[in-house]
């Protein structure tokens, strides 16, 4: 018999939301084209963008020295509305050269950006025309992983959304895992499943086109990431239905997660303990050597990752910690609706930015730990704050239990780090 801990007397489900709508912070939908590349073995992402969102992701995602990239960017120079039949052709013509070039891609993905020439151009329609062209071979399809209007995990939603409505039907009754998890992550997580006897277990995405699952009515699926709402609407759209429950951050995420899969799935409570309980206590055994840092410690979250929620929850009820203020971009009340059940009241819940005025809230609370974004924590830095760059979290494996202790790694090391400068710093005088 599996015994959780508690729920809170009383949760942060119906707690106010402070709304906030002014300026924010965050990098763009084109980041997610880094896990998300690795992730799908056989696609490609053509950034149709300008010079800026060429260099963003040759910077942050680096040249492939071993491999052929799998990302590249068309660049679309300023043109005027009649020289957009030009950019159709452009368009095509270096798709064609692409796919002659690289007979390994099954999916392409058109990846449109903020720059006006590009938002002028249907990249909608540019795809359905790309796709006759090139199909069966080649299906092409496009998603915005534009600045203007996303954080960067939207820009994973984005892609998953609009593959959606592409995948096959079906009637079968299978279970659907939602959200790009780094393959070994995946593997534990399929393994667990596997000896809880649920299945089938498909995943979205697939490592390979051709295992591109199918989707239908008696489909139940689970979000493996908390930033996937126009995906988690999509497949809704096609009749399949979610399973709502906390996600596999931490010991306690994963088990509820599991939990909430192993319900839906009748699996027994004898064979769940005993598939679970082994790897739970490791991961808790795990967890609390490395909170031994974060106990007590006050945590602020600036909206960033969409992660936010789910780590808040992971932080004070795992690792001992006290959250001022629980940012996030969007507040999606369905999907957080179990997690906001598991923290207790207590800390400001807050949607959106204006960044001014948060940094205010930081500078007056001096959390002991701030998550957030990297342009914000260099200055919070100097300030004499300790930081942790929020997108480290989507570059990670921190789900399942294996992960767990390097999840709260990831918070206690710039703790130790204060630590150690602290110390230095009162030898020196
Ligand atoms: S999509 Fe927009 S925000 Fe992102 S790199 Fe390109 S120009 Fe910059």
């Amino acid at each position: 018999m599996t015994v959780l801990p508690a729920l809170p007397a009383t949760g942060c489900r119906t707690a106010p939301v402070l709304r906030e709508r002014g300026q924010r912070e965050v990098f763009c939908g084109l980041t997610g084209i880094i896990w998300l590349h690795r992730k799908m073995q056989d696609a490609f992402f053509l950034v149709v963008g300008s010079r800026t969102c060429a260099h963003l992701l040759q910077s942050a995602a680096g040249v492939m020295i071993f491999a052929e990239p799998r990302f590249g960017t068309a660049i679309l120079e300023e043109k005027d509305l009649a020289g957009l039949a030009d950019a159709n052709t452009e368009l095509d013509r270096e798709v064609a050269r692409l796919l002659a070039r690289r007979p390994d891609i099954r999916q392409l993905f058109l990846v449109g950006s903020c720059p006006s020439e590009v938002i002028k151009l249907d990249l909608q329609r540019a795809a359905e025309r790309l796709t006759v062209i090139h199909a069966p071979h080649v299906r092409v399809l496009n998603y915005s992983g534009s600045g203007i209007e996303t954080t960067f995990t939207q820009g994973e939603d984005a892609c998953l959304a609009a593959m959606v409505p592409a995948l096959p039907s079906t009637e079968a009754r299978e279970l659907l895992l939602v959200g790009a998890l780094p393959d070994v992550v995946e593997d534990q997580a399929l393994d667990l499943l596997a000896r809880l006897g649920v299945g089938p277990v498909r995943c979205l995405p697939a490592r390979r086109s051709g295992d591109l699952p199918s989707v239908g009515p008696n489909t139940r699926f689970i979000l493996a990431q908390p930033f996937l709402g126009d995906t988690h609407a999509a497949l809704m759209r096609r009749g399949a239905q979610p399973i709502a429950a906390p996600f596999p951050f931490g010991a306690e995420g994963t088990t509820r997660w599991l939990a909430a899969i192993a319900a839906e799935f009748g699996v027994p409570a004898d064979r769940f303990a005993a598939v679970t309980d082994g790897p739970r206590a490791r991961a808790e055994r795990a967890v609390a050597q490395v909170a031994e840092r974060l106990r007590g410690k006050s945590v602020f979250f600036m909206p960033d990752s969409q992660l936010e929620v789910p780590l808040a929850r992971f932080l004070t009820r795992e690792c001992g910690m006290t959250a001022v203020e629980i940012g996030t971009p969007y507040l999606h009340a369905e999907i957080m609706g179990p997690e906001l059940d598991l923290i207790a009241a207590g800390p400001t819940i807050s949607e959106g930015q204006d960044v001014d005025r948060q940094l205010d809230r930081v500078r007056a609370a001096r959390p002991d730990l701030t998550v957030c974004g990297l342009g914000l924590a260099n200055p919070l830095e100097s300030e004499g704050l300790s930081t942790k760059w929020a997108i480290e979290l989507v570059f990670t494996p921190v789900h399942m239990y294996e992960q767990a202790a390097d999840l709260a790694s990831l918070f206690a090391r710039p703790l130790r780090r204060r630590a150690l400068l602290g110390a230095a710093q009162e030898a020196a005088e």
